[in-house]
């Protein structure tokens, strides 16, 4: 069998891989939501998405 193309392990398939991977900065073991590389589109800053932005304005 393959290695898993997401995290490489070699006793599963990438389509059954239980390791999250970011689609945000492509790394593994955690998801775009929680990326602590995302950029917020309103305030520019890292760690937290626009809905997430304590900077939003009413
Ligand atoms: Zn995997
Ligand atoms: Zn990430
Ligand atoms: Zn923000």
């Amino acid at each position: 069998m393959d290695p898993c193309e997401n995290c490489g392990g070699e006793d599963h398939r990438s389509d059954a891989c239980p390791v999250p991977r970011c689609y945000t900065c492509l790394k593994l073991g955690h998801i775009a939501r929680v990326c602590p590389d995302q950029i917020c589109r309103n305030c520019h800053q890292r760690g937290h998405e626009a809905r997430d932005c304590k900077d939003m304005k009413p």
